[in-house]
């Protein structure tokens, strides 16, 4: 089969003829892939950020979607041909994290295809029953491409904002920090979910586009020439937001999300890569609450999946043929890719 393959650290995948997977266990699932998303985890992969995990060589794409191909003997309930999204983490489901839902806390070997193990930037991956969520068999191929970011952006998103539902009351603001393949997702979920004014913030003025197309009510462009703390301060009469989705977590955004959450606010870190530094007077003069979130539950990801199937969310994407995964890979490391880019065998 073909398949894009990091062979070296700082160079991006290359395309070429690989062995296809085979059924070894006899809980495996071969899926024919339909589309991968390409996510910022893929570029730290590839500039050798994740070595503890990651062996070359090593086919990334850990957003996946396709159809049942070839499945073995202890596989139930699933037929060939069917349309599948598949949750990025695979686990026995024995430990009690996993029995809680918290698959991403497994204590017993977890894996993610993609990062641990192959991915999906191919045209047959291997997964298992268990991280197996089945789709409605009328799904279109359009659709079953598009909803393929779900698989980790997607539920990345929704698992940081179900983390604080309770806490975005009707008159809340809520700032989602990135308007990339997570927040302009956040911003559709939190439009559908609660009555709070959305602010957005982002480097890239297409992408604030995007957030207003999204349903963000304010968006504030982060340059040198912007003051965005004055400018979201006059937005909030001067209270700062309830709470602030980071999406970025590097280059100075998370001092920002301390700058612009109000007192007893609560600052959900999601993006990764940078350092958080602050005073500790200050987070307890202002009761600063600050939350961590790591992608998200197989029942929330079934959730976020009904919303897309109910038309309450859409994912931007940008297609590009599998062969293109370097030029994918290369225009999201510069910030050129709106919504998110999906590689398509
Ligand atoms: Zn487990």
């Amino acid at each position: 089969m073909k398949a894009c393959v990091l062979e070296k650290y700082g160079e991006y995948p290359i395309y070429k003829d690989v062995n296809a997977p085979e059924i070894e266990e006899d809980d495996d699932i071969i899926i024919k892939v339909a589309g991968v998303g390409v996510c910022r985890t893929d570029i730290h992969e590839i500039f050798g950020n994740l070595k503890d995990r990651t062996r070359l060589p090593l086919i990334l794409g850990h957003e996946n979607t396709g159809y049942v191909y070839d499945f073995g003997s202890k596989v139930h309930n699933i037929s060939k041909n069917d349309p599948v999204i598949l949750f990025p983490y695979i686990t026995k489901g024995y430990c009690l994290n996993c029995r809680k839902g918290n698959d991403m806390f497994c204590t017993e070997d977890p894996y993610m295809p993609g990062i641990d193990a192959n991915g999906g930037y191919a045209e047959f991956m291997k997964t298992k029953i268990r991280a197996v969520v089945s789709l409605p068999k009328s799904i279109k191929n359009d659709d079953l491409i598009n909803m393929a970011p779900l698989a980790d952006a997607g539920i990345t998103a929704y698992h940081a904002i179900k983390k604080v539902y309770p806490l975005i009351i009707p008159d809340s603001t809520v700032i989602v920090f990135g308007v990339g393949g997570l927040g302009h997702i956040a911003i559709q979920i939190i439009k559908s979910m609660t009555a709070a004014k959305i602010i957005a913030i982002d480097i890239s003025q297409e992408k604030l586009e995007l957030a207003k197309k999204y349903g963000a009510d304010f968006t504030l462009l982060f340059s040198n020439n912007h003051d965005i703390i004055k400018e979201c301060m006059k937005f909030t009469h001067n209270n700062g937001a309830n709470i602030v989705f980071d999406f970025v977590g590097e280059n100075n955004s998370t001092e920002y999300s301390l700058k612009l959450v109000k007192k007893q606010g609560t600052v959900v870190v999601v993006g990764y890569g940078g350092i958080f530094k602050e005073s500790t007077f200050d987070l307890i003069i202002r009761e600063i609450n600050i939350i961590g979130s790591l992608t998200g539950t197989y029942s929330e990801f079934t959730e976020l999946i009904q919303m897309y199937l109910d038309g309450k969310i859409k994912v931007e994407t940008q297609r590009f043929n599998l062969r293109e995964a370097a030029k994918a890979d290369e225009l999201l490391k510069n910030g050129k890719i709106q919504g998110r880019a999906v590689l398509v065998p």
